[in-house]
């Protein structure tokens, strides 16, 4: 499955896409899965007023650190695109933008939830792609681990590349490698596009955890070790490293 995953598509080398970098490990693996595919790319990334900006500092560090990695993801990572969306964390009351603690709402969806969140980055995004003629938008949305959130799902991301490409005139693409793979699988797939080096790059420079903790690096990598993010990550972690 993961050599399906990084078989080149019939004409992708000619395209250029904008790939969503939230510094994140899914969305760096999304990155590297881009820079393999297409003739170039260039990353998006969002302030919408997360409590912890740790994520975007890892952003930047993560990207010259992703040059130096590899020739060919140097010569195809073009600009990064920063997009000011104060509003949505104004308008938003979630557990990622408001000081509360993170649980569970009554519809069984985490209040780690920014509604719209994704809808919103994918077509910000799209302004972006329609002004750098970029006709592809890669995300690291995934159903496998989290089905809590509609925005992530595949139909709702299928909608909107149909909308986005009505909306703006232009055939858009929609891609999210990581739609139907677990954290393990993730993992997996970052060592075929980069090898242990892009393992170890995405293991040391990437953020998940929700609380913003950076101070301990586990084996997993940096965060507190607790929050759903973390726990997640760990548990992909083990299993990636026990059926290695
Ligand atoms: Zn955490």
């Amino acid at each position: 499955m993961q050599r399906t995953l990084i078989t080149k598509a019939a004409g992708a080398e000619n395209e250029k896409a904008i790939v969503l970098f939230s510094g994140g490990q899914d969305s760096a693996t999304c990155l590297a899965w881009a820079l393999r595919r297409y003739k170039s790319v260039e990353t998006a990334g969002f302030d919408y007023g997360q409590r912890h900006s740790v994520e975007l500092e890892c952003r930047k560090a993560f990207l010259q650190k992703l040059r130096e990695l590899d020739a060919e993801f140097n010569a195809k990572l073009g600009p990064d695109h920063m997009i000011d969306m104060s509003s949505l964390g104004q308008i938003s009351d979630c557990a990622l933008t408001k000081d509360k603690a993170i649980a569970f709402e009554k519809n069984g969806v985490p209040n780690t939830f920014v509604p719209a969140r994704n809808l919103l980055f994918f077509t910000y995004a799209a302004a972006v792609a329609y002004r750098r003629g970029a006709s592809v938008l890669v995300g690291g949305m995934c159903e496998t681990d989290y089905s809590g959130y509609a925005d992530c799902r595949d139909n709702t991301l299928k909608s909107l590349q149909v909308s986005l490409s009505l909306g703006l005139d232009e055939p858009i693409v929609i891609e999210t490698p990581l739609m139907r793979l677990d954290k393990a699988q993730t993992w997996e797939l970052a060592e075929a596009l980069g090898g242990k080096e892009l393992v170890e790059l995405i293991r040391r420079e990437t953020h998940t955890c929700y609380l913003g903790v950076r101070d301990e690096l586990h084996d997993w990598g940096y965060g507190c070790g607790k929050c759903p993010a973390c726990r997640l990550r760990a548990r992909g972690w083990s299993a990636y490293k026990n059926q290695a």
